[in-house]
């Protein structure tokens, strides 16, 4: 069929078989053909390929797609060529003749889409070829690769910005499925996009439930969850490779069907280990992040992530990876404060420049603050993404499970007291033996026995205290001193507290409790 007769709504019928647009498809493609400049913010799996597929099919041209992905390009393609889209694209992986064939059938106008590298896009030979084509669009996928404030950051992409600038009159559409502010002020800047609509589309996945869970005895948790969600397959992320290992071992040892995958092992044992869990051989994969990218299991029942992820990007991108059906789906977080240690040590160890490493911190701050917090968790993580929830979510711990609170000035007085007197020497272990009265041999060795707060807090388990600290740490009362080898400090509220003059609220401790279900209310 000539290209002159199709419409995008033939196209998306005709080429990828639907007879509906997604939210905002529509308008997205409408701009583009009218020539606009379009920033579009939607969550993986949205589908925003379709926003440049289909003007790409309409318009008489040819379409150049920028992707930082190699191996998803070359899916893309196939995908596409076995719609019956002329499609192709171009990377380093290519022999320099199989790049010089697909270069002349762009010549020759064969080809609508053309999927590149950044890398190869902005080599001069290839600009200059560009020249000769009769562009139509340019998509840039992942544009958020683009800043550094990102979590992916390609020094390439910065120079994307040759595109407005030797081609001032062509649209330009860039993707992302990160919608931070200053990602998407940073996208628009550095390509130079002009007057470019935005586009965000919702990333609320009501179907995943949201669960935090203060990790104790991690292992014991997901045994009784994994209980609770007989046959029902699932990703346990871990935060190293011998992590994902042990945990495995762990579960199989126990009798569950689990595996695990990390970048470490060969492609060979990796692809094994895909294949069973696609084919539901074995119920759970221990991974850590390398797993997911092009996963296609649209039935994963639940998403725990046995440490903390380092930012809320990456946690929404894996707990995304559950109920991809649209069933309810499971997703649990344990958090536990040595994590977030864990995280500043990997963070700082890096050598990166100090900006990048602050940003990184601080984006761990949100994360841990998501984790801690006793709001609706869906609203929090929403809000993170800039889109805000008129009301709860009744589908999180915290909607389903409000907290009570009661007056901890008393708790916290006694901790304070004790820290003062331990001479902010003591970790929060420590602290807590001393508190209730543990005769270990290294508190009767030290004499800590012997001040005045000792035993004070005997009426409370350890866990409880825990539990209690931490939040007096989150809320100033207490400081841990990192580089002191995280013993506790007065915090900047301490003096008040210990005058009197400020009362503390704390969040009352709960036992650890299992979703026992999927349960979702819409
Ligand atoms: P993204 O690039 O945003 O991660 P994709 O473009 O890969 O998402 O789309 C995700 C899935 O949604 C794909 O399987 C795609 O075919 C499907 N999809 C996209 N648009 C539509 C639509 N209008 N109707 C039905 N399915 C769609
Ligand atoms: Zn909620």
């Amino acid at each position: 069929m000539p290209s002159s007769v199709l419409t995008p709504e033939s196209v998306l019928k005709q080429y990828f078989g639907y007879d509906t647009y997604r939210p905002m498809q529509q308008e997205i493609i409408y701009e583009l053909l009218q020539g606009k400049d379009v920033l579009v913010l939607m969550p993986t799996g949205g589908g925003k390929s379709i926003c440049y597929q289909v003007p790409a099919m309409v318009m008489p041209g040819i379409t150049i797609v920028v992707s930082p992905l190699i191996a998803l390009m070359k899916d893309q393609v196939e995908s596409l060529l076995s719609n019956g889209i002329p499609a192709a694209y171009l990377n380093s992986s290519q022999s320099g003749q199989q790049q010089s064939d697909i270069e002349n059938e762009c010549l020759q106008g064969v080809i609508k889409l053309l999927y590149i590298s950044p890398e190869k896009l902005l080599s001069q030979g290839f600009q200059a070829l560009l020249k000769k084509l009769p562009i139509d669009l340019f998509a840039i996928d992942e544009a958020h690769c683009i800043s550094g404030w990102g979590h992916d950051f390609r020094p390439e992409y910065t120079q994307l910005n040759l595109l407005k600038q030797n081609f001032p009159g062509i649209p330009v559409v860039a993707l992302t499925a990160t919608a931070d502010k200053l990602i998407r002020q940073d996208i628009v800047e550095q390509l130079g996009l002009q007057a470019a609509k935005v586009f965000v589309s919702s990333f609320d996945r009501k179907n995943l439930s949201l669960t935090v869970l203060p990790g104790r005895n991690k292992l014991t948790q997901v045994m009784d969850f994994l209980d609770a969600h007989k046959g029902q397959a699932g990703i346990i992320y871990c935060l190293s490779r011998s992590n994902t290992e042990q945990v495995a071992e762990k579960l199989t040892g126990s009798g569950y069907k689990a595996g695990y995958y990390h970048a470490g092992m060969s492609s060979r044992d990796r692809s094994k280990v895909q294949e069973a869990f696609l084919k539901d051989d074995i119920q759970v994969i221990c991974a850590t992040i390398a797993f997911g990218m092009g996963i296609d299991k649209s039935n994963v029942r639940w998403v725990i992530h046995f440490n903390l992820p380092k930012n809320m990007e990456s946690y929404y991108q894996e707990i995304g990876r559950a109920g991809r059906d649209g069933l309810p789906a499971a997703t649990v977080l344990f958090y536990s404060f040595r994590d977030v240690i864990a995280w500043r040590e990997i963070l700082n160890s890096k050598p990166e420049d100090e900006k990048r490493v602050e940003l990184q911190m601080a984006r761990l701050e949100r994360m841990q603050q998501y984790a801690e917090a006793y709001l609706c968790r869906r609203r929090i993580l929403l809000n993170y993404f800039s889109e805000q929830l008129t009301q709860d979510c009744q589908n999180c711990d915290i909607c389903k499970n409000p907290r009570s609170r009661f007056d901890g000035t008393i708790l916290a007085q006694k901790a304070l007291s004790a820290v003062i007197r331990l001479q902010e020497s003591v970790t929060m272990g420590m602290l807590i033996d001393v508190l209730r009265g543990s005769r270990s041999a290294q508190i009767v060795e030290k004499g800590y026995d012997k001040i005045k707060t000792y035993g004070a807090g005997a009426d409370l388990k350890t866990n409880e205290w825990r539990d209690y600290l931490q939040q007096m740490v989150n809320t100033g009362i207490l400081e841990v001193a990192y580089h002191q080898k995280y013993a506790l400090h007065r915090g900047v509220l301490s003096q008040r507290i210990l005058n009197g003059s400020q009362q503390v609220w704390l969040v009352k401790s709960e036992p650890i409790g299992i979703p026992k279900q999927n349960e979702v209310i819409s």
